[in-house]
């Protein structure tokens, strides 16, 4: 080829090519969405089987503790929150206790999970409004949750699924987002547009779970960095699997 034949690299097209090889194959682009419902149920029966002890990572006992946990989380690994949220939870049994806590007793407690200041901002502001609003008790909609300080539709989602068990949505954090994509079952990076292409392909008792297991493989064998598509029970229906 001529070198007047030949397309200049330029950064904006290095870009687009890169965004291209990170994207799933065609052949999820062109799968029917009946194929792609078809495809979606085998992946979830099979993650099922292979991780039957999937569940929420965050040790909580109640809605309270798990929604100050989720909070928490932002940010930091759900092992760091489980090391910090036993004495916390001891200090702070009840809403009240939230948002009379002193801040800098506070943020001592939260300190080794990152953002502390915000972190006890939004703890104290979420006590606050749970007694103002809501009798001390954490709600049990979507719309309740997401006028709470610190608290955003994935917080939401997470304590509907997993404390209220209200399947309300699909929890889509770093792993959910990077696994429904190489998986071919969309091509957004917004979570909430995630979120809005995983629901109808699996059925609604199922997202809360669902969200737990693409959290399982992203951390044993779809990881960040370089998946382990050899040793992956999911290789032959993902359109991102690596030879
Ligand atoms: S085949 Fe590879 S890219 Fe696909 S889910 Fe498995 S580990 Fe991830």
């Amino acid at each position: 080829m001529s070198p007047a034949g030949r397309r200049a690299a330029t950064p904006a097209r290095a870009k687009a090519r890169a965004g291209r090889e990170t994207r799933a194959r065609p052949r999820a682009a062109r799968e029917s969405a009946e194929a792609r419902r078809a495809r979606a149920g085998e992946l979830l029966g099979r993650l099922e089987r292979e991780y039957p002890e999937a569940k929420c990572a965050l040790e909580h006992a109640d809605p309270l503790e798990l929604v100050v946990a989720t909070i928490l989380s932002a940010q930091c690994t759900d092992a760091r929150v489980n090391q910090v949220t036993p004495a916390l939870f001891r200090r702070c049994p009840t809403a009240a206790d939230y948002a009379a806590i002193p801040t800098p007793e506070l943020e001592a407690l939260i300190q080794s999970t990152g953002f502390f200041r915000n972190k006890a901002r939004s703890l104290q502001g979420l006590g606050q409004a749970l007694v103002e609003r809501h009798g001390g008790r954490v709600p049990a909609t979507m719309d309740e949750l997401t006028a709470l300080p610190g608290v955003g539709r994935k917080t939401a989602n997470v304590v509907l699924g997993n404390a209220f068990g209200i399947n309300e949505g699909v929890v889509v954090d770093t792993h959910v987002g990077r696994l429904a994509k190489r998986l071919g079952l969309t091509r957004e990076d917004d979570p909430v547009k995630v979120e809005r292409d995983l629901m109808p392909l699996f059925p609604r008792e199922k997202w809360a779970l669902l969200a737990h297991l693409l959290i399982f493989h992203g951390r044993a064998i779809c990881k960040a960095p370089r998946p382990r598509c050899a040793d992956c029970a999911l290789a032959d229906l993902c359109p991102s699997a690596e030879p």
